[in-house]
């Protein structure tokens, strides 16, 4: 029997007429998975989702990455109650921010200064201001279909969201704007050397996602491949940025650079840090980051900087995050549902690559590798369309992009995964009729 979704259409109805696109974040409509009415979420607990007409479904979309915890779980909930009790916006220095950032620092020991703002948007726009005003230098190298947010200078090319809307580089974003960004495949070295050996003397930073989430999940192809791009950027004066909105807390307890033993010169950070309350967070080298006001000339500032309650939802999240076995678990789970995802493909004739990294994995159509960009956008939207919506009226909840990826929690359960396993044998099934 479909599922009924009455008040769905109802509720999304509604949300049409006052709210534009009936959603706060494009990524939310389903217009990259052949349309329909976005499913109206009444309540999150656990590794599960409600919708308003009482359907269950297991969340793999984990908001798009900070849910590494589930939803409603306890330790989070009692740290935003207690937070709230204490008052949740000072505006003044408070010892929460300082906890939290001493935890992020003992964590990460290249954060020597740590800034807190409130999205993974600011975290990174600031990175580039700052790189600009320690260099002296105006452009930026960023890599084709990587996300950094939605400041103008970064939807040159600008990976998940906007190609999944179709709009490559946005509307409203200046030629002058765009012209500072240069931009390269991920994964190819050389193409990096070409660009740096032109435009190297104005290049302020070379900004990366180390481990990218924005085409799906890419991992760089070899060990030495952010080295690689850490010199580069160095030996032609720039600085290595390295966006770890995604990446940060989501593989093991600190950053990816650390699986790479590399040391980027500043850091980007949000989602998962912010254990579900909205946050980001920016950081580094203290030469460089003493460029920032009120001690150096690049100003940024913000009314919710560091606000209390975001601060104790951080230190919450890190707390069960270090607990023993919790990345293990989210490896191994994530592990067992790409073996059944692989199995029922194969087993059903359906052409698939699946990047895993640790709990994180993409399933992309297609039998050609997933290296960079390109290869993810030569994949078949068409069938993951079909994908997403079989799963979805089968309870399962995934990202509607082809460009994003699966999220297992540390609150999936056993059960959760083998009821996964089950949905997506018949999915494969009903894909290949
Ligand atoms: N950088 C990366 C790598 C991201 O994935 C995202 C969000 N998907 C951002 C930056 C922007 O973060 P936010 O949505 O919190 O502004």
């Amino acid at each position: 029997m479909p599922m009924n979704r009455t008040q769905s259409e109802l509720w999304f109805k509604r949300a049409q007429s006052v709210i534009l696109g009936g959603v706060n974040s494009p990524s939310r409509s389903y217009k990259s998975v052949g349309g329909g009415t976005p499913i109206v979420m009444a309540k999150g607990e656990g590794s599960k989702f409600y919708d308003v007409d009482g359907n269950v479904y297991i969340d793999y979309l984990a908001a798009y990455g900070p849910s590494v915890l589930g939803h409603a779980h306890p330790h989070i909930t009692q740290a935003i109650e207690r937070a709230a009790r204490d008052g949740i916006l000072y505006g003044t220095p408070a010892t929460s921010e300082v906890e939290f950032a001493e935890q992020l620092r003992a964590a990460i020991p290249d954060l020597e200064r740590i800034r807190f703002v409130n999205s993974g948007t600011e975290a990174v726009m600031t990175t580039i201001r700052v790189a600009r005003a320690y260099t002296g230098r105006t452009k930026i190298v960023k890599f084709a279909g990587c996300y950094h947010g939605h400041s103008d200078a970064m939807l040159v090319a600008a990976g998940s969201g906007p190609s999944s809307m179709g709009v490559p580089d946005s509307a409203g974003v200046t030629p002058s704007t765009a012209g500072e960004i240069i931009t390269v495949p991920f994964n190819d070295i050389p193409a990096l050397q070409e660009a740096l050996s032109i435009h190297g003397d104005s290049v302020a930073a070379v900004l990366v996602e180390p481990i990218v989430g924005n085409f799906g999940m890419v991992a760089p192809e070899s060990d030495t491949y952010l080295r690689q791009v850490i010199d580069l950027a160095h030996n032609h004066g720039a600085l290595c940025v390295f966006d770890e909105v995604i990446t940060a807390f989501r593989f093991h307890y600190g950053s990816a650079a650390q699986l790479y033993n590399v040391h980027p010169d500043l850091y980007a950070m949000g989602k998962i840090i912010g254990g579900g309350l909205p946050i980001g967070a920016y950081g580094g080298r203290k030469d460089i980051m003493e460029q920032v006001a009120p001690l150096g000339p690049a100003y940024q500032a913000g009314t919710m900087a560091g606000n209390p309650l975001s601060m104790r939802t951080g230190i919450a999240c890190l707390e069960v995050l270090r607990q023993p076995g919790t990345y293990e678990g989210m490896d191994r789970k994530a592990k067992r549902l790409v073996a059944a995802i692989e199995a029922a493909a194969k087993d059903n004739g359906v052409a698939i690559t699946v990047n895993r990294i640790g709990g994180a994995f993409t399933v992309y159509f297609g039998s050609h590798p997933v290296r960079n960009y390109d290869d993810a956008m030569a994949t078949d939207s068409a069938t993951f369309g079909k994908f997403f919506h079989l799963l979805a009226d089968r309870g399962i909840i995934i990202a509607p992009s082809k460009y994003e990826a699966w999220f297992v929690s540390a609150v999936h359960t056993d059960e959760d995964i083998d009821e996964t396993c089950r949905v997506v044998a018949d999915v494969f099934k009903a894909l290949a009729k």
